[in-house]
């Protein structure tokens, strides 16, 4: 299967190609030339196989210039039982004794937050894509991330051969906890870098190397090809469209009690998603055209809140007030994959694409058409949650089921409560989980504890205190970050990433 980018100006290329380059060279994102689709049966079959065997399913059918035995291999180290514990993706629901609400619970890898399940396979993908395109030199990873990416880049490329990663974070837009996860980073080939600004200008920045010829140039002299570890990879992409099967494939297995009823193939589930770079939630727009049942894919954002708004009017608009919000992870306010999502709706017209696209870089907006809005309509629903809805929604679940959410799983939940009351829609509904609640201690003690608790606490003490009254343990990944010594302490302006990202190893 071949690879087409969103603005039409780029030839077509093969999966591993499309990998490798991460972005199109005229600054669209690949999309897969046509949609697979999975019948009943070939859903149904993924009940009886394990986590690795559906991302195989899944995978071989867009990346048809990697083998299955070579996927397979991949997969078995990527989600290996030492990695995610007690696996990669449990659904877990939210009270035993209803069928109605689960939790996709994303955030079982080695950096607590669902990046992990496409970071973890993604550098193998890349080396081997490297391998394929029959090149000797190094791929440069560059990322953009607004807390979670960086983290999970990092982990999934230390020490691979042939590779070194550079990641950008937002100077004060990330939490304690995700920032000392990235500045304690080891490995020889890691570089993490603060950027004086907010998440939009590092994307920006890192799209901008991507196509300034001259650092192309510059790197090709010394043996170095850029690549991205963000979602407008598409190898970020494939494998989380494999969870969103995954999870309805514990529905159909799962054998409840009576009255609780077994699912049967066919029934549509809802799909609650807290989105940022609108990667997760589109990865389960393709899982449905590939044939899942959906019912409602609901987009939960933050007070920056330009995609609730775009799926309630069909302007995108991005020029607005900028939020630093307690769901940091979703403090964005260019989301990139939407891209793709127009160039599906909209009757895949590149030119349409462009042009939108060149609205948003010059005007800062852009209207899609109405044809493309009513396609939207249909199957998105779109809501936002502001900070301190947040924190009650953390309370609420954790009185009502005896969960811990983190702030980001809490605005989805909070979105999708106010979505069921207005419609009185009983769809079984999945929501994702998309962090650990440890990641975000602080707001999650101002829950449980009552606001302003965690004022003046250490990061160390937080956690403690979370697991003492949730009765989860601390993720290894988190524990003992403060002791870990510094390794990055590299803040520059935005103006100063190229240099970083250029800087030999
Ligand atoms: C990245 C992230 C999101 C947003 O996901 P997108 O794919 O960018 O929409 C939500 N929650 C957490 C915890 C994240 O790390």
């Amino acid at each position: 299967m071949n690879y087409i980018s969103t603005r039409g100006a780029s030839p077509s290329c093969s999966s591993a190609e499309a990998i490798r380059r991460g972005l199109a060279p005229d600054g669209g994102l690949y999309v897969p030339e046509s949609i697979p689709v999975l019948e009943p049966e070939e859903i149904e079959a993924l009940a009886r196989v394990p986590f690795a065997d559906r991302v195989v399913s899944i995978l071989s059918r867009f990346l048809t210039d990697y083998g299955q035995a070579e996927l397979r291999r991949m997969a078995e180290e990527a989600y290996a039982e030492e990695k995610f514990v007690p696996s990669p993706a449990p659904l877990v629901p939210l009270n035993i004794y209803s069928d109605r609400m689960y939790f996709l619970e994303l955030w079982h890898g080695p950096t607590a937050a669902f990046k992990d399940l496409a970071l973890q396979i993604l550098p193998h993908l890349m080396t081997a894509a490297m391998h394929k395109s029959g090149t000797e030199k190094e791929v440069r990873i560059l990322a953009a991330t607004s807390g979670d990416t960086g983290k999970a880049a990092l982990e999934g490329f230390r020490d691979v051969p042939g590779t070194s990663v550079v990641v950008f974070y937002p100077a004060k837009g990330v939490s304690d906890a995700q920032r000392l996860q990235m500045v304690t980073q080891e490995g020889a080939n890691c570089r993490v870098v603060a950027v004086e600004g907010t998440f939009d200008d590092t994307q920006a920045g890192v799209k901008e190397i991507f196509s300034d010829p001259e650092a192309a140039e510059a790197l090709d002299r010394s043996g170095v090809f850029l690549s991205s570890a963000n979602s407008i990879n598409w190898g970020r992409l494939a494998p989380q469209i494999a969870y969103y099967f995954s999870a309805y494939a514990d529905l159909l297995a799962a054998a409840p009690k009576p009255p609780l009823e077994p699912m049967q193939m066919g029934e549509k589930v809802n799909l609650v998603v807290p989105t940022g770079n609108f990667g997760n939630i589109l990865a389960a727009w393709y899982a449905m055209r590939m044939g899942l049942p959906v019912n409602k894919l609901i987009c939960a954002s933050n007070r920056n809140k330009v995609l609730a708004d775009f799926l309630r009017t069909g302007t995108y608009d991005r020029r607005r007030e900028f939020y630093r919000t307690n769901s940091p992870s979703m403090d964005i306010l260019v989301s990139s994959n939407l891209e793709r999502l127009l160039f599906e709706l909209g009757g895949r017209d590149a030119d349409k694409v462009a042009t939108w696209m060149k609205d948003l870089g010059d005007k800062g907006s852009y209207a899609v058409d109405p044809a493309t809005f009513r396609a939207l309509s249909e199957v998105f629903v779109g809501g936002f949650a502001d900070e301190q809805g947040t924190v009650k929604t953390i309370r609420e679940v954790y009185d009502r089921f005896d969960h811990v959410i983190d702030t980001h799983t809490a605005v989805g939940f909070n979105v999708y409560e106010r979505y069921a009351t207005r419609t009185g829609d009983t769809t079984r509904t999945i929501f994702v989980s998309t962090a650990s609640p440890f990641k975000f201690a602080g707001t999650a003690c101002d829950a449980l504890f009552g606001n302003g608790y965690s004022r003046g606490r250490s990061e160390a003490v937080l956690l403690d205190e979370l697991a003492a009254e949730s009765g989860m343990e601390i993720p290894a990944a988190l524990a003992g970050l403060a002791e870990k010594p510094v390794l990055h302490v590299t803040e520059i302006r935005p103006v100063g990433m190229k240099e970083e990202a250029l800087r030999p190893f």
